[in-house]
């Protein structure tokens, strides 16, 4: 147990109010929550105190060498008023994944998820009442040590910060366009591709824009080696509903293991379909696709939830999918996890967590 000392703002924000636009990021509530490493003592000082800038050498290593972890979950506003956490104990547990591949000290899971919950709890007004808004939690760690040369640093700080959030989809879920990256790759096997990185975003921003200037919304990564097996996409993983099973790429090291994904595989499972986690070429599915077997395509994540994929463009090929409309199967996830999530629906697997 983390002995947690609150300081308390004197000046608190105006909390959005209804109606009013949140967009994604840019708003951030009164508090954060800080811990500090330090080599031989271990983590320290775990504090919530009023969020602002924080000091950091201009030599510090995680402005150099990208020495870093993030994590990324939500609090959602139940009907009852009451404000509920996904699994956190799995964002915990990747992050110390991430953090080993990293060299950056674990954080043990209780403690993780008890500072998550202790500053959401300190800020909880801010969980915006509105059908699909949330409260975005964003743990992470940074290297501090003010050194020039490579090797892991000696300190480091656990911040979370706090960030209400409106609906991902303003306007009902509508199928996006991919763009396979046939180009540039994000991670190869034995790379940092599991690790929820900023590296690995760095990486990415070069494929991010080229699809967005062709009109994409997200860029779709190919394996690193031979440029032919689906990976995933920009921040959500990928299933595949082809001849009535649900395929997805297997956990190969250098895709991010999304807690969304392994929901969904439990919801499949648990309906009766048959999941498969393996190899899956871009070829097999530019064939699924001719032979009509491609019935629908969606992206998982924290962010979007299930994101229904309505368009693929690789090379000079264009595929279409589902004509426009959200799969079946992908609508009845969507449902069935937001309903868990904001509490409208039983939670038979224990995955919603009260604040
Ligand atoms: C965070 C993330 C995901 C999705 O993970 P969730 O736990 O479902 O939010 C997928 N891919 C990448 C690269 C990510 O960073």
């Amino acid at each position: 147990m983390l002995d947690i000392k609150i300081q308390k703002t004197t000046e608190p924000k105006p909390i959005p109010k209804k109606g009013e636009p949140l967009g994604f990021g840019h708003i951030f509530t009164d508090h954060m929550f800080i811990m500090n490493y330090t080599e031989g003592k271990g983590w320290h000082d775990p504090r919530i105190v009023p969020f602002g800038d924080i000091t950091l050498s201009p030599a510090a290593m995680v402005l150099h060498y990208g020495q870093e972890m993030f994590e990324g979950l939500k609090a959602y506003r139940g009907e009852s008023g009451d404000v509920y956490l996904f699994r956190p104990d799995m964002n915990a547990k990747r992050a110390n994944n991430s953090n080993d591949r990293l060299c950056i000290p674990h954080i043990p899971e209780e403690d993780f998820v008890q500072a998550v919950k202790a500053v959401v709890d300190v800020d909880r007004d801010w969980v915006p009442y509105e059908e699909g808004t949330s409260l975005y939690i964003r743990p992470f760690v940074i290297s501090t040590d003010p050194h020039l040369g490579v090797a892991p640093s000696k300190t480091y700080l656990f911040i979370i910060i706090l960030s209400p959030s409106g609906a991902y989809y303003e306007s009902g879920l509508a199928p996006v366009g991919i763009w396979i990256e046939d180009e540039y790759v994000r991670a190869v096997r034995g790379g940092m591709g599991y690790a929820k990185t900023g590296g690995n975003y760095a990486a990415s921003l070069a494929a991010q824009v080229k699809a967005h200037d062709s009109g994409y919304s997200q860029a779709l990564w190919l394996d690193g080696v031979e440029r032919k097996y689906i990976e995933e996409v920009g921040s959500m993983n990928i299933m595949f509903k082809i001849s009535g099973k649900v395929v997805t790429p297997m956990l190969n090291g250098s895709i991010l293991p999304g807690i969304t994904r392994n929901s969904i595989i439990h919801l499949c499972k648990d309906w009766g379909y048959e999941v498969e986690e393996r190899r899956i070429s871009v070829d097999e599915l530019i064939e699924a696709a001719r032979k009509g077997t491609l019935e629908e395509v969606f992206g998982t994540g924290t962010a979007a939830v299930v994101s229904p994929v309505g368009k693929l463009r690789y090379k000079d090929e264009v595929i279409e999918i589902g004509g426009g409309k959200i799969g079946e199967l992908t609508q009845k996830l969507y449902d069935e996890l937001t309903g868990i999530q904001w509490g409208k629906k039983p939670d038979p697997y224990g995955w919603r967590v009260t604040v």
